[in-house]
């Protein structure tokens, strides 16, 4: 009985992070798929792909609002694992026109969505136009726009007509405990502001480090409400709220 309860739970398991980033590798060519990277989740994805010896790139959106500790950070993550960080950045123009009109912080009074549209989904859509998959490390439990993330998704918001995209969050699964015990058994680089209240970490203006008992995502746009709170790369997570 042992035996099959074993075999039952073993059949009806989640996969496992690792056995999604071996999937995710084997159906899309090397060059046609890539890791986001930007947080503690992401680390985790390449100190995996690396383990699994598996050639897939990496790419991170530097909007130039960035924290100083955070450039060190992707520095140390490029050294450490001797790879190519493919950095991305907004258009000049685009930027000039939004800081010429509106200032630099805009987002304070107008919302983030039209600084995040310059400085972070441009350049990924442009990016993603040359990717068929891209790897991130959501999770479920990091926001209320988060609780159905796949493992495997189409991702809407970044596909056409004639280019399909196809997303990977091997780490829907995990809780932020299970994100550290990794970092902390495997001994994977992290940025050093979660050592000083700092739990999801975006550009310097609008993040902040979060008190004991507020939740993870608390931090980021703390002015807005909840359920907006998507910079525009997992969109798809707040149309999926809104038409609830
Ligand atoms: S997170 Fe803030 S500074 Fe960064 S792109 Fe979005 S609105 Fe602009």
């Amino acid at each position: 009985m042992d035996n099959l309860n074993a075999q039952a739970r073993d059949e009806y398991r989640e996969p496992t992070a690792e056995e999604i980033l071996l999937d995710a590798a084997s159906r899309f060519a090397a060059g046609k798929i890539a890791i986001s990277f930007s947080g503690a989740e992401d680390v985790v994805l390449i100190d995996m792909a690396q383990r699994l010896g598996l050639n897939v790139g990496v790419f991170s959106l530097d909007t130039g609002r960035l924290h100083a500790e955070t450039y060190r950070f992707i520095e140390d993550v490029r050294s450490h694992y001797g790879i190519t960080i493919e950095l991305l950045y907004p258009e000049a123009q685009g930027v000039q026109n939004l800081v010429r009109e509106k200032g630099l912080f805009s987002f304070y009074k107008d919302g983030h969505n039209e600084c995040c549209g310059v400085r972070k989904i441009a350049p990924l859509r442009r990016k993603l136009d040359t990717l068929d998959a891209w790897i991130t490390g959501q999770r479920r439990d990091q926001s209320v726009t988060r609780t159905d993330v796949p493992f495997e998704q189409h991702d809407k918001a970044f596909s056409t007509a004639s280019h399909s995209v196809t997303k990977f969050n091997p780490l829907a699964g995990w809780s932020s405990a299970d994100v550290w015990a990794y970092i902390r058994k495997n001994e994977v680089p992290y940025n050093p502001l979660h050592d000083g209240g700092f739990i999801s970490i975006g550009c310097e203006p609008c993040t902040r480090a979060v008190g004991p008992h507020e939740h993870e995502r608390a931090g980021r746009w703390w002015w807005e409400e909840a359920t907006q709170k998507e910079c525009g790369l997992h969109a798809q997570n707040v149309i999926t709220i809104i038409s609830r």
